[in-house]
């Protein structure tokens, strides 16, 4: 196997095959948060990630979004189409939470009238900073074109998730996408969405601190990490299997 590591990211090693067209990513248990200030490990997380991250990218491409997802050769090992990562992350929120609170004042927990769609500067530099349409314009970031396909493609795949994952007994708070062109210039769904990328509260429990089933449960110390990562992990898996 000719394999060359090409980028080694927080939580994920990037690798060429044989396939110029086809790279492989490796999913770690390493966890970080806060730009990467706090450092720990997640045992398990990188196997989780990856077969949920496979799990609903299989689902969504079945809904017609197009996805980079291929297969899985290990359980920790995803098999893509080669991209050009879009340097604009994606957030959309349903519910306030975070950052959204921190900066504006809304209570965390309020529903938002209709979600919003954000952009963040794809920077750890700069520590990804809230971008606007005409700061994407300045620097050139994306044209005004395929900014409003990534815009409608993130409104169709939270419309899709969101009903995935109530179905799950989950609710989808908030997530961050990113988006990859391909060689033949087609606008893909690309990395990861697993616990580590967006909030998910269990509808079952209104407890705020035990309904927790992401990342949160390690920004903020509030420990059973894995148990909930193993969690969202089965039932997005047993809910797979009904729909498809
Ligand atoms: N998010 C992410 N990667 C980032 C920043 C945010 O996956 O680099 C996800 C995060 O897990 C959450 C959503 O995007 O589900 C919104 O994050 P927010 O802006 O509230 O930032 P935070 O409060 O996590 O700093």
């Amino acid at each position: 196997m000719s394999q060359t590591k090409i980028y080694e990211g927080k939580a994920k090693i990037l690798y060429t095959t044989e396939d110029p067209e086809i790279l492989l990513t490796v999913y770690k248990d390493d966890a970080t948060a806060f730009n990467a200030q706090k450092r720990g490990q997640i045992e398990g997380k990188g196997v989780i990630n990856c077969q949920i991250t496979a799990a609903l990218f299989t689902w969504l491409g079945s809904n017609n979004i197009p996805t980079h997802y291929l297969d899985c050769p290990q359980p920790n090992q995803m098999r893509v189409k080669a991209v050009k990562i879009v340097p604009v992350e994606v957030v959309v929120r349903n519910i306030a939470a975070g950052s959204l609170c921190r900066q504006t004042g809304l209570p965390e927990g309020k529903v938002l009238p209709s979600p919003l769609v954000e952009y963040y500067y794809k920077s750890d530099e700069l520590g990804d900073p809230l971008l606007t349409r005409d700061r994407i314009f300045l620097l050139d970031l994306v044209d005004p074109q395929r900014l409003t396909e990534i815009e409608n493609m993130a409104r169709k795949i939270n419309q899709n998730l969101q009903s995935f994952f109530e179905r799950c007994h989950i609710t989808l708070v908030d997530f961050k996408l990113e988006f990859g062109i391909d060689a033949e210039e087609n606008l893909l769904l690309a990395d990861e969405i697993s616990p580590d990328t967006c909030r998910l509260w269990d509808r079952d429990n209104t407890d705020p601190q035990s309904r927790v089933m992401d990342k949160d449960r390690f920004r903020k110390d509030l420990g059973q990490v894995e148990s909930a990562y193993q969690q969202v992990q089965q039932r997005v898996l047993a809910q797979l299997k009904q729909q498809l």
